[in-house]
């Protein structure tokens, strides 16, 4: 039986035309945000993501929260490319005009915009099964994006708060986890992206990424564009209270690895870069936590030691189509 083909083969085979780039495309394809030539010195980012109710949040998911989430999870991406946001288009298809959850939505929304200087400025609204469109565009110098393809062996790997609070949050909402903590319930449904600390790994960082499929998934994805491996190690994780215990009582380990919605950074920076890291991270107050390292890999491969055993990872993350 051949397996069902994953969401980034489909990508690879039928989307990708990297021969037909034009020249103003700086970078296509396989990153966070694309980037097209604007200024001189500056680079368009662009980003798209769909949030489809069902799949991406619960149907009955609270509007306002629903509104800050679309633009969280966009505002993301620009945040592991170093980009400062500034215009948004919206697709929205909803199964009817309800004014309260337009109010709700719009509210969430623009919240979130308005504190970091999001205009929107175009979009589409259709009938249909709820569904969220959003594209967002933003600025960066063009020879200080933070793309995917620097990571170099020796290279720290480092990550910004903590991993598999926003998936256990979830486990919560959908009553497979006998607790309720309002903390890991607003990681998953009022997710903050990290746009100043992208902005501050400018010239720090050699390679990064947000993570939202899995640390396990995203971090192979930087492995895979800069073809190397990377060796971490499991004790090192920031892991709040709660998602320790989780792991503990159910025996599973690779859960933090492979729970989605993070939303945090992970970034690898030169060893000689490190000192600085710290000086603008500790200044920045967002926390940040040193997980391994880069090594030379061919293939690029993950190792995570737990001990002196490496873990092994039933699936490296969520894929839409892999287990379709
Ligand atoms: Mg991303």
């Amino acid at each position: 039986m051949t397996a069902a083909p994953g969401e980034f083969d489909l990508i690879g085979r039928f989307f990708r035309r990297t021969a037909s780039l034009p020249a103003e495309v700086l970078l296509g394809i396989g990153d966070d945000a694309a980037l097209i030539d604007w200024t001189p010195d500056k680079a368009l980012a662009v980003t798209v993501d769909t949030l489809v109710s069902g799949v991406h949040f619960l149907p009955d998911t609270d509007a306002f929260k629903l509104g800050h989430k679309a633009l969280a999870v966009n505002l993301s991406d620009l945040a592991a490319m170093g980009a400062e946001p500034a215009w948004a288009t919206l697709a929205l298809t909803l199964p009817r005009a309800d004014e309260a959850w337009l109010a709700g939505f719009s509210h969430g929304f623009f919240s979130l915009a308005a504190r970091h200087g999001v205009t929107l400025i175009g979009g589409d609204t259709t009938r249909g099964p709820l569904s969220i469109t959003l594209q967002v565009m933003g600025t960066v110098p063009k020879a200080l994006a933070l793309k995917r393809t620097g990571a170099r062996p020796g290279d720290r790997v480092y990550l910004t708060g903590s991993l598999g609070s926003a998936g256990l949050g979830l486990k919560m909402l959908q009553g497979s986890f006998p607790a309720t903590d309002p903390d890991l319930i607003r990681c998953q449904e009022m997710p903050q992206p990290r746009l100043e600390t992208g902005r501050c790994l400018r010239g720090l960082a050699t390679a990064c990424i947000d993570v939202t499929d899995g640390l396990a998934a995203d971090l192979g994805h930087i492995l895979a564009a800069s073809g190397v491996g990377a060796e971490l190690q499991y004790d090192r994780l920031p892991l709040a209270d709660p998602v320790q215990a989780y792991c503990r009582t159910s025996g599973d380990w690779g859960f933090p690895l492979q729970a989605g919605d993070d939303y945090e950074l992970c970034f690898t920076v030169p060893a000689h870069r490190e000192a600085r890291l710290i000086e603008v991270m500790t200044a920045g107050g967002v926390p940040i936590t040193r997980i391994g390292h880069i090594v030379a890999a061919t293939p690029p491969r993950l190792t995570v030691w737990r001990g002196t055993d490496p873990l092994i990872l039933t699936r490296t993350g969520f894929d839409h189509f892999a287990d379709a």
